[in-house]
């Protein structure tokens, strides 16, 4: 049985060695693979990924034409796999080799999929752990499928499941949604994530905020009921409004109204702008399918 690893890896320079010693040392003696995905890095990540594969059978390395996230790096990676088991698992370390014998014992038990969940993270502040958890709460609420809070893109999948999972053609893509949507046999393990090893976060808070509105617009359609909703409403206040305005007229009590007047035109405005730009949204990621282009260009690659 061969093992595949893939590595998605965005300006990690400094973790990519360090953290196939860690592999190395967990896997001797089994066959398997390391593919690093260079995530069009803008430091010696993939000179380093080089290097490495110079020296080391095991490891492969593709490097993307720009950095076309995570997600992608993650569908490249696969889509390169050889093993008849793909984990998948971030550069930084925050998802220790030590846990991956546990994944493959839950393999050999039987099961597909092998998803991991977060029991803390060393270095997240109160702002990520809150802002995560209510982002778990609120997608939950808002989707069929149930997405684990405090999952994350530590995995195993079995080839079956892989070649199931590169089947699914979708552009904007969110992993973890669209695994638990496979169905197949899952299960989780826990496992505690140690502080990055060097570097700092490559998840800024602009792509955070695109994930997470990726992972809300994949799954769910409910916020375009919500602009119907907010439009049914206002509309069925304005008709109790205009039956109050027309009475109030008729009895000769009009008077200059201007708070009313001003609070209607913001209230209707505001609804409608909302309702606009979910639209809007829902249509960008329609544009973004029926563009139809490649999900990633690969520029170089080792072995
Ligand atoms: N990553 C990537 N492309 C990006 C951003 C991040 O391939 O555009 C990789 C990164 O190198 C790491 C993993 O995704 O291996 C998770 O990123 P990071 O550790 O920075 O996120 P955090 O753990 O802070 O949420
Ligand atoms: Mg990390």
């Amino acid at each position: 049985m061969k093992i595949s690893i893939v590595i998605p890896s965005y300006n990690e320079e400094s973790n990519i060695a360090l953290l196939f010693d860690k592999i190395k040392k967990v896997l001797t003696g089994l066959s398997y693979e390391c593919i690093f995905v260079d995530d069009g890095s803008k430091d010696a990540t993939f000179k380093n990924i080089k290097e490495l594969a110079t020296n080391n059978i095991e490891v492969k390395g593709i490097s993307f034409s720009r950095n076309f996230g995570h997600q992608i790096a993650l569908l490249a990676g696969l889509k390169e796999s050889e093993g008849d088991v793909i984990i998948m698992m971030d550069a930084d370390g925050q998802h220790p080799p030590e846990v991956i014998p546990e994944l493959l014992k839950k393999h050999d038990e039987g099961f597909e999929i092998v998803n991991t969940r977060r029991l803390s993270t060393a270095d997240a502040g109160a702002f990520k752990k809150f802002t995560s958890k209510s982002y778990y709460r609120l997608i939950n609420s808002l989707t069929e499928v149930r997405i684990e809070p405090a999952s994350s893109d530590f995995r195993l999948m079995s080839r079956k499941v892989a070649d199931a999972f590169l089947q699914i053609e979708e552009k904007d893509r969110f992993t973890r949604g669209l695994v638990s949507w496979m169905g197949f046999k899952q299960t989780i393990v826990e496992f505690n994530a140690p502080p990055r090893m060097t570097g700092v976060s490559k998840y800024t808070f602009k792509k955070m905020i695109h994930f997470a509105w990726d992972g809300i617009t994949s799954f769910s359609s409910k916020p375009l009921k919500f602009s119907l909703f907010a439009g049914l409403f206002s509309l069925v206040f304005g008709v109790i409004y205009s039956f109050y305005a027309l009475i109030e007229f008729i009895l000769g009590n009009t008077i200059p109204g201007w708070t009313s007047t001003i609070l209607i035109i913001l209230l209707l405005g505001g609804v409608q702008l909302l309702s606009l730009g979910i639209i809007g949204q829902y249509l960008s990621r329609i544009f973004n399918e029926a563009k139809n282009r490649p999900h990633y260009f690969i520029q170089d690659r080792c072995e």
